[in-house]
């Protein structure tokens, strides 16, 4: 077990194991993500005995940077993990505050036919500490602090579970990187089980379903997943979630040129929606070599919206960022992926 990979409480747990109090949890979160100093030796209200049972007892291997790309307002990293394979993280610079967009897996089973990162299948899930760790090296090489985290880049979050919670619970933990819930948002191409799992825990993080189609017909051409979990059962949870955590979520709808940007579908995405306490999110399509799905023009993604706001759904367009450098939504990948 890596030592990233502990929650504060798992910590607790095993300090009482070994017999130390408890608090020692605390005092080694504090090093790790307040001063963010990774060497045991340096953690000096640690005995030595205690330091070297650290060390003993947990991995610290460390991810690395291996290329970096920079846009503007965008950054794009591709890191090496101890297995030699690769994820990409992406951060966003904004108004408010600077936010990443983290992997969540090595490749992505979930065969959307318009995104990049499933092109490559999934090879493993990633641990919570290779999670963490996209952001205390970013962090680290912009030296700034990231405010808030998308689990949006490679991966379906809700197919790696329990690595995934892990991870959020660290990163919002007051003791580690302190990233308020609020300020978390995971994304899901909708696994049904896991969102009415999600929604009995106590985490208030954003919730957003990638669902890009208004009727299972289209769904099922474009994404796989609704097949096993179609519109109405990913609706019902979503509805579930909304009902628990009392949270607004947030619906993606990717705009596909001649695909599912008709007024027919903007329509029919209302009449679904109707009522629901759920925002609509268009993203513009970002293009890329390998897949053929084209982007909505500007004025048919200005129509679909008016044509929301006009049947009282609560719409916004996604600003767009890092295009240029594959950056954007659907467009990372791992590296070998030719
Ligand atoms: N697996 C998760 C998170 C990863 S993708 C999910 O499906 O939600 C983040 C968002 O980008 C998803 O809504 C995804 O459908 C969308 N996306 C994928 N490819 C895209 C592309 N080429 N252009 C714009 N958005 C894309």
């Amino acid at each position: 077990m890596h030592i990233l990979d502990k929650t504060r409480n798992d910590l607790e747990e095993y300090f009482e194991s070994i017999g130390e109090k408890k608090f020692k949890a605390t005092q080694v979160f504090e090093w790790l993500y307040e001063k963010k100093i990774y060497d045991v030796n340096s953690f000096s209200n640690l005995k030595k005995e205690i330091r070297d049972k650290l060390l003993e007892d947990f991995s610290w291997d460390k991810i690395k940077i291996v290329k970096k790309e920079e846009d503007n307002l965008t950054k794009k990293y591709l890191f090496e993990l101890v297995d030699n394979n690769h994820v990409e993280a992406v951060v966003m610079y904004h108004d408010y505050g600077i936010s990443i967009c983290v992997s969540s897996q090595v490749g992505c089973n979930m065969g959307c036919k318009f995104c990049e990162s499933g092109r490559l299948k999934k090879v493993r899930n990633l641990n919570a500490y290779e999670m963490v760790m996209q952001i205390l090296l970013i962090e680290e090489d912009i030296k700034d602090r990231i405010s808030s985290v998308v689990i949006m880049g490679i991966g379906e979050p809700l197919d790696n579970y329990d690595n995934v919670i892990n991870f959020i619970k660290i990163i919002n933990d007051a003791k580690g990187l302190a990233i308020g819930a609020r300020h978390i948002t995971l994304s899901t191409c909708g696994i049904v089980p896991k969102i009415y799992e999600l929604a009995k825990l106590p985490l208030q993080v954003n919730l957003a379903l990638s669902l890009h189609a208004p009727t299972d017909e289209l769904r099922n051409d474009i994404m796989p997943v609704n097949k096993a979990y179609n519109i109405s059962q990913v609706l019902t949870a979503i509805n579930d979630y909304i009902t628990e955590t009392n949270r607004r979520v947030t619906i993606e709808y990717v705009m596909l040129k001649e695909i599912n940007d008709s007024k027919e579908c903007a329509i029919q995405l209302s009449n679904i929606l109707k009522g629901m306490n759920v925002y609509v999110n268009l993203i513009p399509y970002n293009e890329t070599n390998n897949i053929d799905f084209k982007k909505s023009q500007k004025n048919t993604i200005l129509s679909f919206y008016d044509e929301l706001k006009r049947h009282n759904i609560n719409v916004t367009i996604r600003k767009e960022f890092g295009s240029k450098i594959s950056a954007a939504c659907g467009q990372l990948r791992s590296k070998e992926v030719k």
